[in-house]
């Protein structure tokens, strides 16, 4: 298991094009990292440049506290799985996951012990004899895995390793690779777009944007603590409702629909007055009709959904939309009128013109 150390990493491509900007982040020893973001934020360039297989422009990456910017990725200890699983489609999956150890020549029977021992692991043992072409999505992407994890290492670096595979597999990879992780304790970085992925494998969550690193936090810590309008939408699904205006008279005023900022920001509401204030609030951070310690607000419903577990809401507020997450035997009648509260607990309030969490 390794310790790892990013200090102030950049990464300028030849071209000119700067894609990483001053990435600080430690990763304790077996941690779960997550670095999560939209397209082209910068999430897979890191990754590479920890792996060893892009070098890194400015800055420096530590491993047990030992400069490893100029080492190559065998000297570094990492394995990697990406969203393209090439398997060795003419070899079985046992001589898949023995492959790289053949080559290296170890003993045979050292061999055999760790393709069973990993295919134990990742619920291959029944396959082992299966060709790659015989396998489902979800199995070769063990493979993938299993793989990756059959040498010891001290650094497990996946990018966007589900991608390829369906709504079903992939939560049940994304189980099995917690499991596997649990089993191997390797330090591990898992490269995604997909907010569920990060919140439900990570122990800590790197949110980027731009090429900029947005906040570093629990998933618990990013869902009730953003640091900003960023990080509030992207983290929970449906996404944080969002309204925005400017402060008068200490409120925010949409058509009818009034909020009183005091409620939220008491005296300081003053230093606010004539400026652009973003109004967040949870789908599910609402309750149906009427209560105290929160702002109660008056909406037509546009459009339900039921999905089982839960009912989304959209509704339009004064020609504001938002969508609200009720209890399903709650769902209100389509084009009816309702009312809901918001508690003041469950209220963000943004600067506008930074994004900031005020
Ligand atoms: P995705 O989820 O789409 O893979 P990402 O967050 O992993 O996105 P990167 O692949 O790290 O993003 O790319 C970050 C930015 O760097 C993008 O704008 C991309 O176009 C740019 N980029 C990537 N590789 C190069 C390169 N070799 N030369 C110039 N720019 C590059």
């Amino acid at each position: 298991m390794a310790h790892l150390t990013l200090k102030d990493i950049n990464k300028i491509y030849p071209n000119g094009f700067h894609a990483v900007h001053d990435f600080n982040l430690e990763i304790d020893r077996g941690e779960f990292i997550v670095f999560v973001g939209p397209s082209g934020c910068g999430k897979s360039t890191t990754l590479r440049m920890i792996a060893g297989l892009e070098n890194i422009s400015k800055g420096d990456f530590l491993i047990n506290g030992k400069r490893a910017n100029e080492m190559g990725p065998r000297e570094r200890g990492v394995a990697m799985v990406f969203q393209s699983y090439a398997l060795y489609p003419q070899m079985s999956v046992y001589d898949n996951l023995a492959f790289g150890l053949t080559l290296q020549g170890v003993d045979e029977d050292v061999i055999d012990e760790k393709v069973r021992r990993t295919a134990k692991i990742l619920g291959l043992t029944d396959y082992l004899d299966r060709m790659p072409r015989a396998l489902s999505g979800g199995q070769r992407q063990r493979v993938a895995v299993g793989r990756a994890i059959i040498r010891k290492v001290e650094i497990f670096l996946m990018d966007e390793p589900l991608s390829n595979l369906d709504a079903k597999q992939r939560v049940t990879m994304r189980s099995e690779i917690t499991q596997i992780h649990r089993e191997t304790g390797a330090t591990t970085i898992y490269v995604t777009h997909d907010q569920t992925e990060a919140m439900t494998m990570a122990d800590r969550i790197v949110v980027m944007k731009d090429g900029y690193v947005q906040q570093i936090g629990t998933p618990r810590e990013l869902y009730f603590d953003p640091v900003n309008v960023f990080v509030a939408g992207f983290i929970g699904e449906p996404p944080m409702n969002f309204l925005r205006g400017t402060v008068t008279d200490g409120k925010l005023a949409f058509g009818k629909v009034v909020y009183d900022l005091s409620k939220k920001l008491g005296a300081k509401v003053k230093d606010w007055e004539g400026k652009q204030v973003v109004f967040g609030f949870r789908p599910e951070g609402i309750v149906l009709g009427e209560q105290e310690n929160a702002y109660v607000v008056p909406c037509s419903v546009e459009l339900t959904e039921m999905l089982g577990d839960n009912t989304n809401v959209y509704v339009d507020i004064d020609k504001e939309k938002a969508i609200l997450k009720v209890d399903p035997h709650d769902t209100p009648e389509i084009d009816s009128d309702i009312t809901f509260s918001i508690p003041y607990e469950n209220v963000y309030l943004f600067d506008g013109e930074t994004e900031k969490r005020i």
